[in-house]
């Protein structure tokens, strides 16, 4: 297996023949404020067995050099054993010290020892992310997640820092202008959730304490960082609120005290992912410390993903998978909780709503692309994991176990959760070590159950038929299943009528399995035919939600006339997977917005609709019709903003919706009069944020300047101005912006991953097509080059972000075909990114011949 490549066959068999005791890491980064200093000292020790002495193995190490590797006292050459992915060790002992000296690299695309100056005070920060496998970028290690062990980390910085790791620090040396930290020993962990925070950070510290059911009192240290210039912001009793709900929550129901010592949690520059996991040590995106207002669905939003990572202590941390096909043991699970105890323990009552609209949006999504696969996955190598984590391991999983929990009953699925985290603590499992325990505490057979839900992939789509009598009254009601093999579904059925005052409630709820391609609602029978039929109310079930015609009709004339608002949350759903599967126009979709969205109450989904009715417009619309979509979609926007109560999340959401869809000089010339304070909304607090999704309407639209755009940065000459700056340049409608945008990340690897996200952000703008018509030669020419050069993380970005997903002609789909033809070798992670780009793009066209 060439280059930084590792597939589960060695893993396997590395596995095989040897055992990690410890490790003994040591990094010295007393160079990171230096920016002419690219590398860092790291030092390891590992002590390991071999149950085949005399035999070779390797370690995994991506550095640029190696000084030296010494093998039970034995010089190894590195010229010789280190080819810059691998460290060749042979003539293995029983029992064996190692010890590699190298230089290792800062990162700037986030994996690895992430470095990063703040612009406001010049200060330096690091941090450390792994998930797959870029602990090698930072010490020498056996990358894989069942070789787990003990560590003891050392860690030399400028006096002035503080340093963070999975354990507590037992020592703190000052030596001059350094300080070492000495950490106390880990649990057996796996390398990817080893975890170094190292920087000036600006700290909360709090404590959480608990009895525990044999008398002893649990004790754990609670901390909070983000940057000094955040500190303004942050609002870290709101996060260890949050922190203490979870934890009472997690040790009620897993009845497993929390085994690793102290939880910090770190806020930290330039994320690219939400939040990671890493025991005791859980890095989050700093984004969650807002610094303008957001509205309550970002706080719910936040709230989820620190219950998310505090889930994963016990499913991934204490308990992991053997190897990434079974990512979902830990992902799926964390999904889950994160929304099942937000419910139970926090004041965010409406997660189950924002998991039915939004989060199982991006499951429907990633499930109907030609590259889907079970909810347990065959992951040959890296490249496939770092793909994984995706809608399907995350938010279908999550569905899946919703599934799981109605079918089996809650106490049975929490029983089998405890005697899990007992049984496997501190090891490694895969899916039947899962399943066992759960058919223990549920009595039932779940193999059945398991094959038909985690083995296979796709979506079902379960629809009512629907025959009555003369006099209205149902004679039968019927579940018709399609979509793939038929699954079992529990699931609840609503029939909903309209009341005197013409709201729409449930006026019955049946609940029952569904089993094979077509099952009768017995119960129905004799009812009067209700107004609405919603298959799937309360949201058990995995499926799409498809209609009747009487229904679908009611819909139209009063979906949000719904009163209770996850059913209403699931017709939105509903009508958005028929738009996208070409069975209602987009016109009808984004008509259905402009009536009903101004009635929405959950701020969650009136958000996730505004995303939704700007896509349709822009990709599922038929062009001819888009210009008018668009003024209506505008013209709605002003409407309802200025309708919206003063200081509302709803007004802000509104605002922003505006500045996404702003059309012609009046609304334009209201932007700017915002903008410049000649323009008021009552209520309506321009704040830095909201100045710059301003500020990036005018510059698409062609109506501000650079020299304006530098104002505003000198006006906030920050990290995020810095990148929403970028951002508008590169959104300006002219030749030389885009190709200043487009060389920027492609024809140079100089950009931080942040900047490289905001370059493309701006490139790729909806209404610039014709401007932007030239790059889609030029994108897949370059394709397999950058996928070869750059890490991972960053090839990602590029080849998603600049596929041409704007430019929905035939013309672009036989170019995309073509490439796919000529690159049958090309490496299966590009190419599955490739066919999701073109299975969009089929899809947008199939849209719009509907919307014709
Ligand atoms: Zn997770």
């Amino acid at each position: 297996m060439p280059g930084k490549n590792l597939s589960r066959e060695e893993a396997r068999e590395r596995a095989g023949i040897i055992g990690v005791e410890r490790y003994r890491v040591h990094l010295d980064v007393t160079s990171a404020p230096d920016p002419e200093k690219s590398t860092f000292l790291s030092t390891t020790e590992i002590a390991f067995r071999s149950s085949a002495p005399g035999g070779a193995t390797f370690l995994d190490l991506l550095a640029p050099s190696v000084r030296s590797v010494t093998l039970n006292g034995r010089e190894l050459d590195p010229a010789q054993v280190f080819d810059g992915t691998r460290v060749r060790l042979d003539g293995l002992a029983e029992r064996n010290e190692l010890t590699v000296v190298a230089d290792c690299a800062y990162s700037r695309t986030g994996e690895g020892l992430h470095r990063f100056v703040d612009p406001v005070d010049g200060e330096t920060y690091l941090y450390t992310h792994y998930e797959p496998a870029d602990a090698r970028r930072v010490f020498a290690n056996f990358e894989q997640p069942d070789l787990k062990a003990r560590y003891v980390f050392t860690v030399t910085a400028p006096a002035a820092w503080d340093v963070y790791n999975n354990a507590v620090h037992t020592a703190v040396e000052a030596d001059g202008s350094a300080r070492t930290w000495t950490f106390a020993e880990t649990q057996p962990i796996s390398t990817y959730l080893t975890a170094v925070v190292a920087g000036p950070y600006h700290v909360v510290r709090d404590h959480y304490s608990r009895e525990l059911p044999d008398g002893t009192v649990l004790e754990i240290p609670l901390a909070a960082t983000c940057r000094r210039s955040l500190a303004p912001y942050f609002d870290a009793d709101e996060i260890l609120t949050v922190t203490k709900q979870g934890l009472d929550f997690f040790h009620d129901e897993f009845d497993y005290p929390y085994p690793f010592g102290k939880y910090d949690q770190c806020f930290v520059p330039e994320y690219n992912i939400g939040a990671m996991e890493n025991p005791g040590c859980v890095t989050f995106r700093e984004e969650f410390v807002f610094r303008s207002k957001v509205t309550d669905a970002a706080y719910e939003g936040r709230a989820n993903v620190i219950l998310h990572e505090m889930a994963h202590m016990w499913f991934g941390d204490l308990v992991t998978m053997k190897w990434w096909d079974d990512l979902w043991l830990k992902e799926s699970f964390a999904d889950f909780m994160g929304s099942f105890s937000q419910i139970e323990a926090t004041r965010y009552r409406s997660a189950w709503i924002t998991f039915a609209n939004q989060r199982k949006a991006w499951a429907y999504r990633q499930d109907q692309f030609p590259t889907t696969h079970p909810i347990t996955a065959d992951i040959r190598d890296l490249e496939d994991a770092k793909l994984n984590f995706d809608g399907i391991t995350y938010a279908k999983g999550a569905s899946v176990l919703k599934q799981l929990v109605a079918y089996v009953g809650r106490d049975a699925f929490f029983e089998g959760a405890r005697r899990y985290f007992k049984k496997h603590a501190f090891g490694n499992t895969v899916l039947g070590d899962l399943l066992d325990v759960l058919e223990e505490t549920s009595g039932r057979d779940l193999k059945t159950w398991a094959a038909a839900w985690l083995q296979t992939s796709g979506v079902n789509s379960l629809t009512p038929q629907l025959l009555t009598d003369g006099e209205g009254r149902i004679t039968e009601l019927a579940i018709l299943q399609d979509g793939g093999e038929p699954r079992p579904h529990r699931v609840a059925i609503g029939l909903y009528d309209r009341t005197a005052d013409g709201a729409l409630v449930r006026s019955d709820r049946i609940e029952l399995d569904v089993t094979g391609a077509r099952t009768v609602v017995a119960e129905a029978a004799g009812r009067p035919r209700p107004a609405l039929v919603l298959v799937n109310d309360d949201d058990l079930t995995y499926c799409k939600i498809r209609f009747d015609e009487v229904s679908l009709a009611t819909l139209r004339e009063g979906l949000g006339d719904i009163t209770d608002p996850l059913a209403r949350a699931l017709a939105w759903s509903a009508v958005w997977n028929l738009t996208r599967d070409a069975l209602m126009p987009a016109r009808d979709y984004i008509g259905l917005v402009l009536r009903f969205a101004g009635q929405e109450s959950d701020i969650g989904v009136l958000q996730s609709l505004h995303r939704q009715a700007k896509g349709a417009l822009d990709v599922y619309a038929a062009p001819e019709w888009r210009a008018e979509g668009g003024r209506l979609l505008a013209r709605g926007a002003v409407t309802e903003l200025r309708a919206a109560a003063p200081g509302s999340d709803h007004q802000l959401a509104w605002a922003r919706f505006l500045a996404q869809t702003a059309q012609g000089a009046e609304q334009l010339q209201l932007l700017r009069g915002l903008l410049e304070g000649t323009a008021r909304i009552d209520g309506l607090d321009i704040d830095q944020e909201l100045r710059w999704s301003l500020w990036l309407a005018l510059a698409a639209a062609g109506d501000a300047s650079g020299e304006e755009l530098a104002a505003e940065l000198e006006r906030d000459n920050t990290a995020s101005g810095r990148r929403q700056q970028t951002q508008c340049l590169a959104a300006l409608p002219t030749p030389g912006a885009k190709a200043a945008a487009w060389s920027s990340v492609v024809d140079s690897d100089e950009l931080p991953n942040a900047l490289v996200e905001a370059q493309i952000a701006g490139f790729a703008q909806p209404d610039q097509r014709e401007l932007t018509a030239g790059y889609a030669a030029p994108y897949f020419a370059m394709l397999e080059d950058i996928w070869a050069q750059r890490s991972i993380e960053i090839a990602m970005r590029i080849v998603g972000g600049f596929f041409p997903r704007f430019q929905t002609t035939p013309e672009t789909l036989a170019a995309t075909d073509a490439w796919l033809t000529a690159h049958e070798g090309a490496a299966p992670a590009l190419r599955r990114l490739v066919l999701e780009c073109r299975d969009d793009l089929a899809r947008a066209l199939a849209a719009q011949a509907a919307d014709r």
